[in-house]
């Protein structure tokens, strides 16, 4: 229980990834908010399945891309807490398409979730983070952000983004005790890669030294053991969790 005593906010807590990082904070003590933006059914299920086994949870419906919602749901998470520990941005969505044929309302749309919806969610924590004279941010970038992906301009640009404004911000807080570190996912059977259709899966699959591609569960751990005091000296950094697919 590496955790207990700590409180954390998980946007995009509802399905894949973030839903998994919930459960795994929950179950090495935090308690945790749920964060969404659509799709209430699914966050209510996770906080609900979290009280059932024995810790607190809130949902929190927010779109990461609006400053003013993100702004009441920090405040919210923290009057409820009466604290908040760890910040995890996962939120992120993917528009693919050729360079050439991308509309900018793509490229927007991405970069708006990915990016500035991070942005958002960390400028509001920093503060109370300051004030607590410690503080967790982990920050879900992707392995597309360090090698680029095709049709994925507009997302390895959000990616990559977000490795840059890590270690921008872990330099800015590191004398407060808050760190800031990057988890890059390689491919993680998710809702996200539900589409893709079966000849790039196994051109992916091959690229993968394990020969697999990752689940929610392989994920969740390290950002876990990034959110503890154990790992109070580790900031600024980019670790990918990929199977090998980015070394
Ligand atoms: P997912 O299954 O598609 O889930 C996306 C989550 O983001 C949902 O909870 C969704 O909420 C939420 N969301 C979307 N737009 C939002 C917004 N504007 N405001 C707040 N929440 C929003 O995604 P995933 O595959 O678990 O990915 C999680 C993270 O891992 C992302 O950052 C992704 O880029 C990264 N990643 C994934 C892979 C992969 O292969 N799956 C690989 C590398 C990196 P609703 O349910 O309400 O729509």
């Amino acid at each position: 229980m590496i955790l207990e005593g700590k409180t954390a906010l998980v946007t995009g807590a509802s399905r894949g990834i973030g839903r998994e990082i919930t459960f795994f904070l929950a179950k090495q003590g935090a308690s945790v908010a749920v964060n969404y933006v659509s799709n209430q059914d699914a966050a209510e299920e996770v906080a609900n399945e979290v009280r059932n086994r024995g810790r607190d949870a809130i949902t929190c419906q927010a779109d990461v891309r609006d400053p003013d919602q993100v702004k009441a749901m920090v405040k919210a998470v923290a009057d409820r807490f009466e604290r908040l520990d760890i910040l995890v941005n996962n939120a992120s969505i993917l528009r693919d398409n050729f360079v050439s044929f991308m509309k900018e309302s793509e490229w927007d749309d991405v970069i708006d979730v990915g990016l500035k919806g991070a942005f958002n969610c960390i400028k509001q924590v920093t503060r109370i983070m300051m004030r607590q004279k410690t503080g967790r941010i982990i920050n879900i970038s992707s392995d597309a952000g360090r090698m680029g992906d095709i049709r994925r301009a507009n997302y390895s640009a959000a990616k990559a983004g977000l490795i840059g404004m890590t270690k921008s911000v872990a330099r800015e807080l590191a004398a407060s005790g808050v760190t800031v570190n990057a988890v890059c996912p390689g491919v993680v059977e998710t809702d996200m890669i539900a589409h893709m259709d079966a000849t790039y899966r196994q051109t992916m699959t091959g690229m993968i030294p394990m020969g697999r591609f990752g689940r929610p569960k392989d994920v969740a751990p390290l950002v876990a053991f990034l959110a503890s005091d154990e790992a109070a000296y580790i900031t600024g950094q980019v670790i990918s969790v990929d199977g090998g697919l980015c070394m």
